[in-house]
């Protein structure tokens, strides 16, 4: 194994993320589930230098097209956002802290409910082996749910997003930026123009960020 230097990181783990793309795919561990098992190359690169990490697969999302935050009012204001980063989604790779899509079934009526604290547990797992296979210095974490995920797998003790969001800190050898999740519910908590700004630091974060070496296997200095 070659020594990391500084401005560069390890490659991405493609056998890694095809192992647990596949055991995704048979998972039934969530009763309450609509099963959508949104991992694979729609996600984005594994060499990706930004990795978002979102609440769950949505209804009329990504349990519908498979591609996370395509097809609904939380993707379109996602694209909006990485637009003011400089970025755009052929460069990041999007995940959520579950997989499957949580439904609530009120008679006739459906929808999207948040992910239980079991159903995050269960997932976990499958979070954490995609998050070793691609080794983004950057993660950003939409909403409350993706931060309590992220806190599962290394304790960075962040519990309000709203107070955290947009304060990025060294987090498992990366850098972590909590935000507002992009759903039209969170206007409320954070106004758009402040979500925008957010996400221009996250561009900029990014841009400093390290770059893939495909000769080391290394953690980076995260950048804060
Ligand atoms: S949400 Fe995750 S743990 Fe639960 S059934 Fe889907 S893939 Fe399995």
């Amino acid at each position: 194994m070659s020594t990391n230097v500084p401005g560069t990181t390890r490659p991405p783990r493609d056998s890694e993320f095809a192992s647990v793309v596949a055991d995704v795919a048979s998972c039934r561990t969530c009763a309450g589930m609509a099963y959508a098992h949104v991992l694979g190359a729609a996600n984005g690169p594994l060499a990706a230098r930004l990795l978002i990490i979102g609440e769950a697969p949505g209804r009329l999302g990504a349990a519908r097209t498979g591609v996370p935050f395509l097809g609904d009012q939380s993707g379109q204001r996602l694209d909006v956002l990485l637009q003011a980063s400089g970025l755009n989604r052929s460069e990041v790779f999007i995940t959520n802290a579950v997989l499957c899509n949580p439904l609530a079934r009120e008679g006739d009526q459906v929808r999207n409910r948040r992910p239980r604290a079991s159903e995050l547990a269960s997932c976990s797992s499958f979070l954490e082996r995609t998050m070793g296979a691609v080794p983004a210095p950057v993660v950003a974490a939409l909403g409350g749910v993706a931060l309590a995920a992220l806190d599962r797998i290394e304790g960075h003790g962040l519990t309000h997003v709203s107070a955290e969001a947009g304060r990025p800190r060294a987090w498992a050898g990366r850098t972590l930026i909590p935000l507002v999740h992009p759903s039209p519910r969170t206007q409320g908590r954070r106004s758009w123009d402040q979500q925008l700004a957010d996400w221009k630091q996250v561009g900029m974060i990014v841009a400093n960020a390290p770059h893939v070496d495909p000769s080391i296997d290394q953690p980076h200095d995260p950048v804060t």
